[in-house]
C-alpha cells in the first residue's frame, strides 16, 4: 500500500512510528518526474531496508534566477504510480509552503565542495540541495539515503554535511542509469528536440573517448580535456559549461592521471543544461 502525504508534521509521526516498531527506512529524495534513474535508486533502497520512503518536491531555492523552476517537468500522477510498482510506502509531496515556512532564513552551507564543478555556474544550487535534503533527513530519520552518480557533486556534498554534522545515516550511491543510446537519464532530457538528441549524446559519447585515452596510456589531464571539449564542441549547438579532470571527492582539479580521476562535464544543448561524468583509472 502506497500513502501520499503533503504534511510535514504528519510524514514525521508516519516515520516515527516506523521507526518505533523496528523498521529500517530507505529514502530516495527527488524533484520528481521520474525516470529509471530515479527507479533504480528506489529498487537499492528498497533491497537494503523494510520501508522505502520517496520525496517529490521540486525545490525552488536549489534554482537560480532565471533558471528552470517554473518549466521543471512535473507529472504527479504518473510518478506515484510509478513509485507504487517500486514498491515504495511512503511518499512525501509538500508544497514549497509547507516546507519553507514565512521567515525562513536558516541555510546549510558548504566552505569548498561548491567551489567547484556545478557551484561555479549555479551558485545557489548546493545550498538549497544542502538545506532541503537537511530538512527531508529531519523529517524522515531515515536510516539510509540513496544518491545517483549522475550528479556526482551532490553525492559528494551530502555525504560530507552528513560526516560534518553527525546525521548518522548511511548514504549509498546508486550507477547512473543510461538511456539506450548512452545519454544519461535526466528529467531535464523532455526539454531535447529530436534534432538535439545527437548533440546531447555527444556528453556521454565523449566521456567513452576519454575512457579509452586513458586505457591508451594518455596522462596529460589538459590533453583529455581537449580532446573531450573538441569532440563537444564538434556540434555547433553546443556550449561548454566546465569539462573538468578532478579528485573524485575533494572535486580539485588534477593535472596528471596517475589515480582514480572523476571526468565531469556540463555542457547547454541549446537551452538545456546537461551533465554528466565518469570516474577513470589509469
Ligand atoms: P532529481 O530528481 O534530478 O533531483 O534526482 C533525484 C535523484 O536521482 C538524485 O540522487 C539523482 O542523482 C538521481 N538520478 C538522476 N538521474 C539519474 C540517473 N540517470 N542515474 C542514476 N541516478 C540518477
Amino acid at each position: 500500500m502506497i500513502t501520499v502525504i503533503p504534511t510535514t508534521v504528519q510524514m514525521r509521526g508516519h516515520c516515527e512510528s516506523l521507526r518505533q516498531s523496528g523498521k529500517r527506512i530507505a529514502f530516495v529524495p527527488t524533484m520528481g518526474f521520474l525516470h529509471e534513474g530515479h527507479l533504480s535508486l528506489m529498487r537499492i533502497g528498497r533491497r537494503m531496508a523494510d520501508v522505502l520512503v520517496v520525496s517529490i518536491f521540486v525545490n525552488p531555492t536549489q534554482f537560480g534566477p532565471g533558471e528552470d523552476f517554473e518549466s521543471y517537468p512535473r507529472n504527479m500522477e504518473r510518478d506515484l504510480e510509478l513509485c507504487r510498482r517500486e514498491g515504495a510506502e511512503l511518499i512525501f509531496t509538500p508544497t514549497a509552503e509547507e516546507l519553507y515556512s514565512q521567515g525562513f532564513e536558516t541555510r546549510v552551507q558548504l566552505a569548498q565542495l561548491p567551489q567547484h564543478l556545478c557551484g561555479l555556474s549555479r551558485p545557489v544550487f548546493f545550498n538549497g540541495v544542502a538545506t532541503v535534503v537537511t530538512k527531508l533527513f529531519n523529517i524522515v530519520r531515515p536510516h539510509a539515503a540513496v544518491f545517483g552518480e549522475k550528479d556526482f557533486q551532490q553525492l559528494q556534498v551530502i555525504r560530507r554535511m552528513v560526516r560534518d554534522l553527525d546525521f548518522g545515516i548511511d548514504i549509498v550511491a546508486g550507477p547512473i542509469v543510461r538511456e539506450a543510446d548512452g545519454l544519461a537519464m535526466s528529467s531535464r532530457n523532455a526539454y531535447l528536440t529530436p534534432e538535439q538528441r545527437p548533440s546531447a549524446l555527444s556528453l556521454s559519447r565523449s566521456l567513452t573517448l576519454a575512457r579509452e585515452r586513458i586505457e591508451d596510456g594518455l596522462t596529460d589531464a589538459r590533453e583529455l580535456i581537449q580532446i573531450v571539449s573538441d569532440g563537444i564542441h564538434s556540434h555547433p549547438e553546443n556550449r561548454i559549461d566546465y569539462v573538468a579532470v578532478c579528485h573524485p571527492e575533494t572535486l580539485e582539479d588534477i593535472d596528471t592521471i596517475d589515480r582514480t580521476v572523476l571526468l565531469a562535464l556540463a555542457v547547454w544543448v541549446g537551452k538545456t543544461r546537461l551533465i554528466d561524468n565518469a570516474l577513470l583509472t589509469p
